[in-house]
């Protein structure tokens, strides 16, 4: 692999545009690029000869088997491989794919969690061919297979994935943006679409360590354990010893990823010891969804062959920094044109004005659907911990483009004679840390050139949520925009003044100072911005009366759809909650306590031989240690009780209420779980390291 030039091998696992011309014939190609390029489904008269080339040139790549790989609500990928092989009568095995098969599945995926949408007496769900995204071919121990990229709905239609949204987003999007590019007089653009670069954070830690660790084991994350003298400067010893394993494999993932035609460029250097990035080139938000997941399928595989776990944790490592997804998103025409690119003249480029309005306004009235987007219980430990954005919604958009925005809105008060004042909030907090270098780093959603960055998404989210509520929102702005253009006599003229109402009315949302300051806090309150601090609060945004109008309207979720979700999202959380606990208890009671125990008696040991040394000795310190060692264990025994009695609480409730478990696991596990963790770290920093039960952060993150 190495010796050869990955253009050569680039994309060669992806039945692409470039091998379907090939081995397709001329109309039957034809017909499927009009289709795919339409965003239409799949006429089932050329079905048969697409499924047959496509097994015939998967076969020839070694595939046996072929699977309709879907993205259940759990957020990662799911797939039922079946083998190409069917019997004929006389005892011979031939390979055969038909359209049928290509088109529609029937997974059995009747445990994957609905949230009430498949009734058990039509417990069946099909998998539908989203060709827009290509099949590829996947390669493991197991074999080769080829993957097509499907939705999965239940046969009343319901989307019980995340993938049939965010498709009816783009559609909605799409329609949208047509609707209002049409009335700047923009006849040749046939669709639009959103573009997404999604930048992955990752840690890697040697897998043996990570397998003595209960925690990382089972939740991804560590639940215990103390911070070294040297945090988040990088350990340049440690890296040396591991930059070459570190290297190869991302390396190989690289090339792994080559193959499956992902555009991947790596990135080494992340704020903490152990953590990278892995950064994309953009693509359309289906592609760049359904490749974000391989890209965290195939970090963790790779991994595995270096000897690393890849913790894709939002917090795997309490006071180290977290890991997020950026979130980079655009607005692209099919004549390649960036409508968010500001161009030469920005104050002139209407397009450009007009979009980054309606995300303006979309980000302003639907920040709690955008937070709740980005919210699991993983993310709660990163958002607002000064590394990561704060759970509060706002905008950067640096000088210039403020500046203008500002002016937009000035002028057409001073035109329209209007004297009330210009109620942006960057005109009342002029330089709130404005001279703060890093500022932008620290906004949740920034105009980074010509797209903007989300960077409130968890690392190990699927993008598919956050990206359906981006496009849904913007859809919903360019709407209500393109209705008032509707009334237009003379666009040109009129638009200004309605670009500037939307800048009075949204433009609190923008903030270029650092959001990491308690003053912003303060003064996003002022503004009337909400602040969001958990996940429980967040979800509640999927079931607001806006949200299901909103959603309702553009097609992109029903009613039933959202509720769904919701209590899909709570029951997640309890049950991420519930196995940390859990998790815990374990550690705490059959490995902390116990050897905390031998400690305090190997401690009554010496005191007792010191004392009877054959010269009086001075023993204060030793009992010193002994008794506070001894309080350490009472305070550990405390809140082991403490936390399994919240715990028995939980087993005792319905978890038909969901709301109100999830209530309790914010309320109450939660914290018993901070107060253990709070008294064995403690006792890590007085107990002999020889004696801990489990590798150390110091271990973890720096090496032995
Ligand atoms: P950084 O954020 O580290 O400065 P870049 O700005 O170069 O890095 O790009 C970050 C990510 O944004 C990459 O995945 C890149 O492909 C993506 N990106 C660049 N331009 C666009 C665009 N117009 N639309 C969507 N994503 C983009
Ligand atoms: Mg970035």
């Amino acid at each position: 692999m190495s010796h050869q030039n990955f253009t050569e091998y680039f994309g060669c696992n992806v039945f692409n545009d470039a091998v379907m011309e090939e081995r397709l014939p001329k109309d039957v190609y034809k017909r499927l690029r009009k289709t795919i390029d339409e965003g239409k489904v799949l006429d089932e008269a050329i079905a048969d000869v697409v499924a047959n080339a496509m097994m015939q040139w998967a076969m020839e790549r070694g595939a046996t088997h072929y699977t309709h790989w879907f993205q259940p609500l759990t957020g990662i990928t799911a797939e039922k491989h079946d083998s190409f092989i069917v019997n004929k009568p006389n005892h011979k095995a031939i390979c055969e794919f038909s359209g049928k098969a290509l088109i529609k599945g029937e997974p059995d995926a009747s445990s994957f969690p609905s949230g009430g949408l498949r009734a058990t007496f039509e417990a069946r769900g099909y998998t539908a061919w989203d060709c827009t995204s290509p099949a590829f071919l996947k390669e493991d121990k197991s074999g080769v297979t080829l993957c097509i990229p499907t939705a999965f709905c239940a046969y009343t239609g319901v989307a019980l994935d995340k993938k049939t949204p965010l498709l009816r987003s783009v559609e909605a999007l799409n329609t949208q943006a047509l609707r209002v590019l049409r009335h700047l007089g923009n006849k040749s653009a046939k669709r639009v679409e959103a573009s997404v670069g999604a930048e992955q954070e990752y840690f890697l830690v040697d897998r043996e360590l990570c397998a003595k660790r209960l925690d990382l084991t089972f939740t991804g994350r560590t639940l215990f354990g103390a911070m070294p003298p040297k945090g988040q400067e990088m350990d340049d010893h440690y890296f040396g010893t591991l930059k070459e394993r570190v290297a190869q494999f991302m390396k190989e993932v690289d090339e792994e990823l080559w193959k499956l035609g992902v555009y991947a460029k790596t990135k080494h250097n992340e704020a903490a010891p152990a953590q990278h990035e892995l950064a994309p080139i953009y693509d359309n938000v289906n592609l760049a969804t359904d490749h974000n997941q391989l890209v965290m399928e195939t970090m963790r595989r790779v991994a595995k062959r270096h000897n690393f776990s890849c913790l894709l944790h939002e917090k795997p490592f309490r006071g180290v920094n977290g890991s997020g997804k950026h979130n980079n998103w655009s607005v692209t025409t099919d004549k390649g044109e960036n409508l968010l690119s500001p161009g030469k003249n920005p104050q002139e480029n209407l397009s450009f004005l007009v979009f980054c309005c309606a995300v303006i306004q979309a980000v302003d009235e639907h920040a709690a659907l955008l937070r709740a987007s980005a919210a699991n219980a993983g993310n709660d430990h990163r958002l607002g911990g000064n590394e990561a954005p704060p759970a509060i919604i706002s905008m950067y958009f640096g000088d210039p483009i403020t500046n203008l925005l500002k002016n937009i809105a000035k002028d057409s008060e001073q035109e329209a004679g209007v004297q009330e004042r210009l109620d942006m909030g960057v005109a009342t907090l002029p330089d709130l840390l404005l001279d703060d270098a890093d500022r932008n780093r620290t906004s949740p959603f920034a105009f980074t050139g010509n797209k903007f960055e989300f960077r409130m998404v968890g690392s190990s989210a699927s993008i598919a949520g956050p990206n359906t509520v981006l496009n849904s929102i913007v859809a919903d702005s360019l709407s209500k925009i393109a209705d008032r253009m509707d009334n237009m006599k003379d666009v040109k003229k009129e638009l200004p003044s309605l670009l500037a109402e939307i800048i009075r009315e949204h433009g609190r949302v923008i903030f270029n100072g650092n959001s990491y300051s308690k003053e912003w806090e303060e003064e996003a309150e002022r503004r009337g911005l909400p602040n969001v601090k958990n996940s429980v609060d967040a979800y509640a945004a999927y079931i607001s009366p806006e949200a299901i109008e909103m959603f309702g309207r553009l097609g992109v979720y029903s009613e039933q759809e959202l509720k769904a979700r919701y209590d899909i999202k709570l029951e997640k959380y309890v049950k991420v909650i519930n196995i940390e606990a859990k998790s815990m208890l374990q550690m705490a009671k059959r490995e902390i306590l116990p050897a905390v125990i031998s400690y305090a008696a190997s401690l009554a040991d010496s005191a007792t031989k010191l004392s009877n040394a054959p010269v009086e000795l001075p023993i204060s310190e030793t009992k010193a240690l002994l008794l506070h060692v001894s309080e350490g264990v009472q305070e550990l025994s405390k809140s082991i009780d403490a936390l399994t009695a919240a715990e028995d609480t939980l087993s005792t409730m319905s978890r038909e209420n969901v709301e109100a478990c999830a209530k309790f696991c914010r309320d109450s596990i939660c914290p018993a779980m901070d107060t253990l963790r709070k008294a064995a770290d403690a006792l890590e920093e007085v107990v002999d390291k020889k004696v801990w039960p489990m590798p150390t952060y110091e271990v973890l993150l720096f090496g032995e």
